[in-house]
């Protein structure tokens, strides 16, 4: 049987290459930071990681690590209620919730998992999930595990998610669900108009703060402190391996009833692994780090302001943003490709997205900001920019 198969793989990776889609991996030999190591032995400064805090390699966080593995071993061999659950993991919930303002936490593998085990447990054919139509792909699949009418409306346009909320008043229950930050655009939902449509027409409201926990709001609580609604989300889901680590694991929190329900039938909490020990150990450091000081939030919100003002008035056309996400506009596809290439021969290291990641013709660079970030870092990035835009005739 294997032949055939393979003969078919074979083309459709063919395929994939022809199409110039074909995704290649680019090997770091250092710790993820604002600097570090390509395997050709080159060292780029990094624009392209989710490390917006800058903790991947913080030491505080390594340490609380160590402590991790020193007290409570490496591996925990089991599901959370089989004999998965740690007073760590207990007490790492509970600091997710204190930081969300939000009754009770569920912890999961990834928060790929939180939003794949979200929506079957809570909902069925009887139900309504309104979804944006830019939400990220584990917020699709998990709509797909679950048996509710789907409504979907355009990114972030209000007008078309009221119309979707008239056409699902004949469901029993009704879930919108956003991503708090588009993460190709670095736009913030409009999540206080949708909690005043969900108020108007009587539905619950889910946010995943992936991009958006630890970036948007003066503290880092994401869309519900910018938008000062703290305690009106139901739900929300977010990862520890964006903003708040780097490492791996992902989070529901929310009213107390709907965690208990997922405790008890989502799925990828049920049957899948318990997050090791170290990994919460450092979870728990890095909330409490959050609740002692600011400085990592200030010098990240300070470093975007700084990097979109510098690439606005050396001409770049920029799309406006409230997280740590520069969108710099190219249009066209060779175009960002070949721009992208360029910086890296600069020692900028960023990634231009194309069609299908984004529109047709909305070719980009993605510049993500970090606290790890220094004021030099910028400076470069800023200066190469400059310098592969006028070569490729992007700015005078
Ligand atoms: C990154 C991301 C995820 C996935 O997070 P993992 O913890 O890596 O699985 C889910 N939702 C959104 C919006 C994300 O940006």
């Amino acid at each position: 049987m294997y032949g055939t198969f393979q003969k078919h793989l074979i083309k459709e990776i063919g395929d994939i290459h022809e199409a110039g889609l074909y995704k290649n991996e680019r090997i770091i030999v250092s710790p993820q930071g604002a600097e570090i190591s390509l395997e050709s032995g080159q060292k780029v400064l990094n624009f392209c990681a989710n490390n917006y805090l800058g903790l991947s390699n913080h030491p505080e966080l390594i340490k609380a690590a160590k402590e991790g593995l020193d007290t409570h071993g490496f591996g925990m061999s089991s599901v959370r209620f089989i004999c998965g659950t740690t007073d760590l993991h207990k007490t790492l919930e509970k600091k997710i919730a204190d930081f969300f303002g939000t009754e009770d936490t569920i912890l999961y593998a990834a928060a790929f998992d939180a939003n794949g085990g979200v929506f079957e447990p809570l909902l069925t054919e009887e139900d309504a999930i309104i979804s944006d139509s830019l939400n990220h792909a584990s917020i699709i699949d998990g709509v797909r595990l679950c048996k509710a009418q789907r409504y979907r409306y355009p990114n972030a346009d209000m007008a078309a998610l009221e119309e979707e909320l008239k056409k699902a008043q004949a469901q029993r229950f009704r879930l919108i669900v956003t991503d708090g930050v588009f993460s190709m655009d670095g736009n913030v939902a409009p999540v206080d108009k949708l909690v005043e449509l969900a108020e108007k027409y009587n539905a619950m409201v889910m946010v995943d703060e992936s991009h958006s926990a630890g970036v948007v709001g003066n503290t880092g609580r994401g869309v519900s402190e910018h938008f000062n609604i703290t305690g009106k989300l139901d739900l929300i889901t977010g990862t520890l391996g964006k903003s708040f680590g780097g490492a791996i694991g992902g989070f529901t929190t929310g009213r107390k009833e709907i965690i208990e329900m997922l405790r008890q039938r989502s799925r990828p909490y049920l049957f899948s692994n318990s997050l090791p020990p170290m990994v919460v150990s450092a979870g728990i450091r890095m909330f409490d780090m959050m609740s002692e000081t600011n400085d990592l939030q200030d010098k990240l919100h300070r470093n975007t302001d700084y990097f979109m003002e510098k690439m606005g008035a050396v001409g770049f056309d920029i799309k406006p943003t409230q997280s740590a996400i520069c969108a710099v506009m190219l249009y066209d596809a060779k175009l960002a490709q070949d721009f992208a290439a360029q910086l890296l021969d600069e020692g900028i290291y960023v990634i231009g997205f194309y069609y299908p990641v984004v529109p047709k013709g909305q070719a980009r660079i993605r510049v993500q900001l970090s606290a790890a970030h220094e004021t030099e870092h910028l400076d470069k990035a800023v200066a190469a920019f400059t310098k592969v835009g006028k070569k490729l005739g992007v700015i005078q």
